[in-house]
C-alpha cells in the first residue's frame, strides 16, 4: 500500500514514510492510493475478535512495511494503556448506543489514535537511528493526549505550548504532572493563538526545523485517522450481535479527522446506512453538507472547545474523493478559499455529499439540556461534546436504526458544564482525582518567540 498527496505533487511512498512526513512535502494531505476492500464473510468472521485483534486486522490491511509480529506489538501496547477490558465499550442508553471513546490515559477520544502514534513514531525512528522533536500548541486535549502518546520514548522529545493559565485546571494538570525527561510543557503568557503563531513560525523557519528534526502530531497524520477506523467497525459488529440492523454513527466534529475515519470504514465496506456530522455554533460543515455554503466566518467560543474549529484540516481529505481524486481540482479549491474565503460546488457534488452524510448543529442551550435531559432519563452522564452527537442523533437518524454515538470526552473533564446542566459535580475518577498532589514540571515563558527557540535548542542539545 501505497499514499498519494491530495496536491499531486510527491511520488506516491510506503507506509512508514508517510507516517514521517506528516504533512505531504507539496502542503497537501496523504491518503492511501486504494482503500482495501472487506467482504461481507470477512466481517462476520472478524465478530469473535478482541480490540487489539480487529485493531490488526483493519491496520494491516494498510501497512505493508512493517512485519506482522512488530505491528501486532504495537497495536497491543498501544491499548493495554486503556482502562476499559474492551477498550472502546458500546453502551445502550435511551434509544441511543453509546461508543465510549474516552477510557485511554487522557480520558478524550485522541488516546485512541495517539497512543499508537507515539509508538509507531517510536519503532520507525529506532530501525532508522533517527529522532523526533515535536512541537505543538494546544488548548487542551490534543497536547495532554500527545504528551501521554510520546512519554518516556526512545528518540521523542516532546514541547508543547499551552496558554497560561487558560485551559482547564484539569487539562493543565494532565500535562504538568508529566515529569519524564523527553516532555517539555510551556505554559505561555498569552492565548492560544500566541502559541500557535509561535509554533507556525518555528516550522516556517526552515533551516531550524531541518537542523533539530521537527515534527508535528496534529490531527493530519494518516496514521491517527486510520487507528480510529478500527472503533467504527467495532461498534459496528457490538451492536449486530443480535442480528443484522441499519447502523449510523453520530459524530461530533471539529477538524474532520473522526468522521473522515467513518467515510474510510464506508469506503472499505463496512455497510453504515449514515454518517451524522455534528457541529457546535462554529457549523461551517452543517452549512457546507446542507447548503454548499463552505464560507470561513470567525470562530466562536463554546462549552465544546475541542469543536470550536473553521477550517477542519482533515476535510481537503474527503474533497479530494469528491472531485474523483483529481489534485488540480483540490488545488483549486484552496486557491478559492484564500482568494473569496468560500469554496463553491456544482449541484452534482452536493448530491454527492448528502449520500455521504447529512448533519445538523447543536447550540449550546440545546447542548446543556441534552445533558441534563438525558442524566435525567437514563442517569448517564455525557460530557458537552458527546452530547452534541446524542442530540444531532436524537433529532436525525430514525429510532429503528442503530444510532451509535461517539462520545469523545468523560464528562468529569469538562465538569463544570456538567455542573451547569445537572445541579452538581459530575463524580471524579481516579485518574483526575491521582493529579491532585502529583508533582509537575512546566516553563512558565512570555509570549516571545525567542525565548520559546532558546528553550528548544537548549533541551535538545
Ligand atoms: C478533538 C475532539 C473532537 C473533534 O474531533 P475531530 O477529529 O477534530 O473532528 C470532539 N470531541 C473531543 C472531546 C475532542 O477532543
Amino acid at each position: 500500500m501505497r499514499y498519494i498527496s491530495t496536491r499531486g505533487g510527491i511520488q506516491p511512498i510506503p507506509f512508514k514514510d508517510a507516517v514521517m512526513m506528516g504533512l505531504a512535502t507539496d502542503g497537501g494531505l496523504l491518503l492511501p492510493e486504494s482503500y482495501p476492500q472487506i467482504t461481507a464473510g470477512q466481517l462476520e468472521s472478524w465478530r469473535k475478535l478482541s480490540y487489539p485483534e480487529l485493531a490488526f486486522q483493519v491496520i494491516s490491511s494498510f501497512v505493508d512495511d512493517i512485519p506482522a509480529n512488530d505491528l501486532k506489538g504495537l497495536i497491543d501496547r498501544s491499548y493495554a494503556t486503556f482502562t476499559h477490558p474492551e477498550i472502546t465499550p458500546v453502551v445502550s442508553a435511551d434509544g441511543v448506543c453509546i461508543l465510549e471513546l474516552f477510557h485511554g490515559v487522557t480520558l478524550a477520544f485522541k488516546d485512541v489514535a495517539l497512543q499508537f502514534l507515539g509508538n509507531i513514531f517510536e519503532y520507525i525512528l529506532a530501525e532508522r537511528h533517527e529522532h523526533l522533536n515535536i512541537i505543538g500548541a494546544t488548548s487542551g486535549d490534543t497536547g495532554s493526549a500527545a504528551i501521554h502518546g510520546v512519554r518516556g520514548k526512545k528518540g521523542i522529545n516532546i514541547f508543547i505550548l499551552h496558554p497560561h493559565g487558560k485551559t482547564s485546571p484539569v487539562q493543565a494538570r494532565q500535562m504538568t504532572s508529566v515529569t519524564d525527561a523527553n516532555v517539555h510543557n510551556i505554559a505561555i503568557e498569552g492565548t492560544f493563538d500566541d502559541c500557535q503563531d509561535m509554533v507556525k513560525a518555528l516550522f516556517n523557519d526552515l533551516e531550524f526545523k531541518e537542523k533539530y528534526s521537527l515534527g508535528a502530531v496534529n490531527s493530519i497524520n494518516w496514521a491517527r485517522v486510520l487507528a480510529q477506523v478500527v472503533y467504527y467497525f467495532y461498534a459496528w459488529l457490538r451492536v449486530t450481535d443480535t442480528g443484522p440492523r441499519p447502523v449510523g454513527f453520530a459524530v461530533p466534529t471539529g477538524n474532520f479527522g473522526d468522521i473522515f475515519a467513518g467515510y474510510v470504514a464506508k469506503r472499505m465496506g463496512l455497510p453504515v446506512a449514515k454518517l451524522l456530522l455534528a457541529t457546535n455554533e462554529n457549523n461551517i460543515l452543517t452549512r457546507f453538507i446542507n447548503r454548499g455554503d463552505y464560507s470561513l466566518s470567525a470562530v466562536v467560543s463554546t462549552v465544546s472547545p475541542s469543536m470550536d474549529i473553521q477550517v477542519a484540516s482533515n476535510f481537503e481529505r474527503y474533497l479530494f474523493h469528491l472531485y474523483h481524486e483529481d489534485p488540480a481540482r483540490v488545488r483549486a479549491a484552496f486557491d478559492e478559499l484564500k482568494g473569496q474565503g468560500r469554496i463553491t460546488f456544482t449541484p452534482q457534488e452536493l448530491d454527492q455529499v448528502r449520500q455521504d452524510f447529512c448533519s445538523t448543529s447543536v447550540d449550546q442551550a440545546q447542548t446543556i439540556e441534552t445533558i441534563g435531559n438525558f442524566h435525567k432519563e437514563t442517569g448517564y452522564l455525557l460530557d458537552p461534546h458527546s452530547a452534541v452527537g446524542v442530540k444531532a442523533a436524537l433529532d436525525m437518524l430514525p429510532a429503528d436504526m442503530a444510532r451509535v454515538c461517539l462520545a469523545t470526552a468523560h464528562p468529569a473533564k469538562f465538569g463544570e458544564v456538567v455542573e451547569q446542566a445537572i445541579g452538581a459535580p459530575p463524580p471524579v475518577p481516579s485518574a483526575i482525582a491521582a493529579l491532585d498532589g502529583m508533582p509537575t514540571r512546566c516553563e512558565v515563558m512570555a509570549a516571545d518567540l525567542d525565548k520559546v527557540r532558546e528553550f528548544v535548542i537548549r533541551n535538545v542539545e
